[in-house]
């Protein structure tokens, strides 16, 4: 069997009695950027959840470097090297940019630490005193991902990043998630946006009422107009 840095049999995830994930199966090797798109409310961020064990699966499994982690509680997942970057950019509105990141730190070791974000990102280090609740939804953005380097994970799961922000900082945005990627961090990428997405990814997975409808090379579902179509909404899209 070969080894996928992360694999995921078969789950079925419920929220009370509606049973939201049926038999998803995806994989994410080492070093790969994948991409896991769909509608709103396919199930990718209720997929996200169950591997990082916000959410229990009723059934199947989840395995990271060969382990077994299905329904681990999320702090021993994260200790395992699996980094998170959620919707809306969730995190402690009350502390400053630095705080923020001082507890974002794991103590894995490994080629992300305060001072190399700053001197990646300078606006965040201009911004370090500031209270992360007071920053614009880009600059949030640029936080929370920095939050994940500093924790130096493996993979990263990052859910809709582009969301809400300004062409120019999504552009950034992306730009950071390409470099992880140079870097040898592996990338579970869900997007509203298919095609942003399909220009970074390596592979991509289609997800349509909690179910895998698709799975292949990135380069090729960014070729299929018919899906890109009804992936971003039915909107026209120059071929
Ligand atoms: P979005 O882009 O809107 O985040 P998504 O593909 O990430 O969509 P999910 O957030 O995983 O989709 O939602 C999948 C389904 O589960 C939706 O029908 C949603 O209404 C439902 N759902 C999500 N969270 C809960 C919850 N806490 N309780 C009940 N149902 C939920």
């Amino acid at each position: 069997m070969s080894e996928s840095l992360l694999a995921v049999e078969k789950l079925n995830t419920f929220y009370g009695k509606s049973h939201i994930l049926h038999d998803v199966s995806l994989s994410v090797d080492k070093g790969e950027l994948v991409a896991l798109l769909g509608l709103n409310g396919a199930g990718k961020t209720t997929t996200m959840r169950s591997v990082l064990g916000l959410t229990r699966p009723r059934s199947g499994t989840v395995h990271f470097e060969g382990r077994d982690i299905t329904g681990w509680p999320s702090y021993r997942v994260s200790r395992l090297g699996v980094g998170y970057v959620p919707e809306g950019r969730r995190m402690f509105n009350e502390l400053t940019v630095t705080e923020n990141l001082q507890i974002a730190e794991t103590g894995r070791g490994g080629a992300w630490t305060i001072e190399r974000v700053f001197q990646r990102l300078p606006k965040l280090q201009e911004l370090r005193a500031r209270k992360s609740g007071r920053l614009s939804g880009g600059e949030q953005e640029m936080l929370s991902i920095a939050r994940a380097l500093v924790a130096n994970p493996t993979l990263m799961l990052v859910d809709e990043p582009s969301q809400g922000l300004a062409p120019l900082i999504v552009e950034e945005v992306y730009k950071i998630l390409a470099e992880m990627k140079a870097q040898g961090t592996s990338i579970l990428l869900v997007e509203q946006n298919a095609l942003l997405a399909l220009k970074v990814a390596d592979r991509a997975y289609v997800m349509d009422e909690g179910r895998i409808v698709y799975s292949g090379v990135a380069a090729d579902l960014e070729r299929d107009r018919n899906m890109i179509r009804t992936l971003m909404g039915l909107q026209e899209v120059a071929s």
